[in-house]
């Protein structure tokens, strides 16, 4: 990949490289699109066995969190931060502060956020060196951990779905199978519990299982065995490119709705789906509770009832991606990409034409 030519065809504003050997931190953020606010996007911490593999990685992510924010209607645009390291060994104080910095210099262009391999802990530190950060511990005066509202907008999603598909949004008695048994899933798997849903879970990790299996409603299946259980909706809550020319063939649904990120190896995978007359919710758009929430931490006073009240409203956002796709013939996925650009084509044009 030839980065600034992917940047140029991606839409990408800035790439920012930070070292700093004394704490071993080595670092990018990358800023896709920043018209509709700062660039949102949590930081990663992951050792990517190139930089070249860090960077696609950085890239792909910031421009993901563009068109999550767009859609969610949050005053946000897209970034994404990643750290070169071993989160399990190689983490410190002094990396996370050098990182705070880091996020400091860009001076409000970008806002960091807890991603995979960051703990609450390493916000605090990055906290201590920039103010623009996100996600605090409630103890702090933050939102929290995101994934609880995730859950509930997965839960708002897949009941569009249902509506679109059976005629009500009611998932009494359907049967959901679920991906990965982790802090999205077990929020979720209460509110389908609450609404009359079976579940078929799976987790490869064994105490993640036997925790599922502890639920009335739920089945336990193997890690193996998930892609191909007959349910009504398949929940990917674990990992991204799940939905392939591999996987799709094997699929015994009606609906495909979850939290994981990317869950389309590539782009003709939501083409395959609608083939097969599989309805799928785009999962930036279902997954985006945990950015809403975020967002009402903006401002030093979190306000979680007005975080629910527009998490909720990923339903109507579900519906009318599903109305467009429907009427266009188009797949869900290109339904839910349009609209994000059009918004954004949107304050773009309207922010031009103020500084002519
Ligand atoms: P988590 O780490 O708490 O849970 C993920 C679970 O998936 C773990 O229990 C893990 O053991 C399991 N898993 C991993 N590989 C698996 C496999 N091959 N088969 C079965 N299980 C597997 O993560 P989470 O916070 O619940 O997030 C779940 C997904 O949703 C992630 O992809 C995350 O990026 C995405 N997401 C999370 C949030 C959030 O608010 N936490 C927001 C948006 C998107």
């Amino acid at each position: 990949m030839q980065i600034l030519e992917y940047m140029e065809a991606q839409g990408h504003e800035q790439l920012a490289v930070w070292t700093d050997p004394a704490s071993g931190l080595r670092a990018f953020i990358a800023i896709h699109d920043t018209t509709l606010g700062p660039a949102l996007g949590g930081t990663r911490i992951w050792p990517h066995p190139t930089e070249h593999a860090a960077l696609e990685d950085v890239l792909r992510l910031s421009r993901a969190m563009t068109y999550k924010s767009a859609l969610a209607e949050l005053p946000f645009g897209g970034g994404k931060g990643l750290i070169m390291a071993d989160a399990r060994t190689d983490k410190t104080e002094a990396m996370m502060r050098s990182y705070g910095r880091f996020v400091e210099s860009l001076a409000g262009r970008y806002v960091t956020t807890e991603d995979v391999g960051a703990s609450t802990q390493d916000i605090e530190w990055i906290a201590l060196e920039t103010k623009h950060v996100l996600g605090l511990d409630v103890s702090h005066g933050g939102s929290g951990n995101p994934a609880t509202m995730t859950g509930f907008g997965i839960f708002q999603g897949m009941r569009a779905c249902a509506e679109a598909r059976w005629g009500t949004d009611s998932l009494d008695g359907k049967t959901v199978a679920i991906q990965g048994f982790g802090n999205v899933a077990t929020a979720l798997a209460g509110h389908l519990t609450k609404a009359g849903a079976k579940l078929i879970v799976t987790d490869i990790d064994e105490a993640k299982r036997s925790q599922a299996g502890e639920l009335r409603t739920a089945t336990v299946v193997a890690p193996s065995e998930i892609f191909g259980v007959e349910c009504d909706i398949l929940s990917p809550c674990a990992l991204g490119a799940v939905l392939n020319e591999k996987s799709i063939p094997q699929l015994r649904c009606e609906v495909v709705c979850g939290a994981a990120n990317n869950q389309l190896k590539e782009a003709a995978d939501a083409d395959r789906l609608r083939e097969r007359g599989i309805l799928y919710a785009p999962d930036y758009v279902v997954n985006a509770g945990g950015v809403i929430n975020l967002s009402y931490e903006r401002g030093g006073a979190y306000d979680a009832a007005a975080a629910l009240a527009k998490t909720a409203r990923i339903h109507d956002t579900v519906a009318q991606v599903i109305a467009i796709a429907t009427q266009q013939g188009i797949s869900t996925a290109a339904a839910a990409d349009a609209m994000a650009e059009e918004r954004i084509a949107a304050v773009r044009s309207v922010r031009r034409r103020n500084h002519a």
